[in-house]
């Protein structure tokens, strides 16, 4: 498949990745692909220059969000949330039309500082607000409650933990569950909460998610739904 991973940030470069090591063909999606390559310092997490870890994956290519995403046959947006509707706008609705859009990204509002706050919140998502916005995209929101590490290699956190789904597009939903199979998801391991209003929910877990990486030092952590009884948890 070809990829589009919308986001140069750690989650773009680990999801690129791991693709990568898959056999997809991927293209990271930037604003200015020159100036991407010519930044030398870390960013604000601290993670080195974009093309110092590029050169760590020659296979993979950068573009501007709409090459990008032009190119590709399924994309991940992988962008800070308060800018998502941007970068897909810059990506470009009729490029997004009829593909896989998996939306990883958490609405995360830093401008009174830490923590976070969430915006939208409650009443809406950023899941649901990427669907509306481009309605011929299959959007399904998955992976945003854990370290972009652990979304792409689960044997990190050892023992059961859950990787929530939810979307309107129930093919687009098969399609996610196969890739996250692919990076090693076990099927009982993922929950289909349903359709894309559930986003309400995934992204309301990031404030316990921030909250529980302050109390452990952490991140190599994940949330686990176990219920009673022996039925797997799995809706997919
Ligand atoms: P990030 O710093 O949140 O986002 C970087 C990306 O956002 C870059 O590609 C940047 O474009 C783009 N961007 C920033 N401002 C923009 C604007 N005004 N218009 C268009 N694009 C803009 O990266 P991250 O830390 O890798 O996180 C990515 C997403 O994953 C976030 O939504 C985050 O909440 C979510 N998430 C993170 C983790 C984690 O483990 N860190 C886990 C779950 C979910 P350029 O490339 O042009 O600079």
């Amino acid at each position: 498949m070809r990829y589009a991973v919308i986001g140069t940030g750690i989650v773009g470069r680990t999801l690129a990745g791991r693709l990568d090591e898959l056999g997809h063909q991927v293209v990271v999606g930037t604003r200015d692909p020159a100036a991407t390559l010519a930044r030398t310092e870390p960013d604000v997490y601290g993670n080195p220059p974009f093309a110092e870890w590029a050169a760590t994956r020659p296979g993979v290519g950068l573009a501007a969000f709409a090459d990008a995403a032009a190119a590709a046959d399924a994309v991940v947006n992988a962008s800070a949330g308060a800018s998502s509707l941007a970068a897909l706008d810059a990506a470009g609705a009729d490029h997004l039309a009829g593909k896989l859009l998996i939306d990883v990204a958490n609405p995360l509002d830093f401008s009174a500082g830490m923590p976070p706050v969430l915006d939208p919140v409650n009443t809406d998502s950023l899941g649901e607000q990427i669907q509306r916005a481009f309605p011929r995209a299959r959007v399904v929101k998955a992976l945003n409650t854990m370290n972009c590490s652990v979304m792409a290699d689960p044997t990190l956190v050892p023992g059961p933990h859950t990787v929530f789904l939810c979307g309107d597009d129930e093919i687009a939903k098969k399609e996610t569950a196969a890739l996250l199979a692919s990076f090693g998801w076990p099927p009982e391991a993922m929950m289909d909460l349903g359709d894309i209003s559930n986003a309400r929910g995934t992204e309301q877990l990031l404030p316990l998610w921030i909250r529980v990486w302050g109390r452990l030092g952490h991140w190599r952590f994940n949330f686990h739904v176990q219920q009673a009884g022996s039925d797997p948890v799995a809706g997919t």
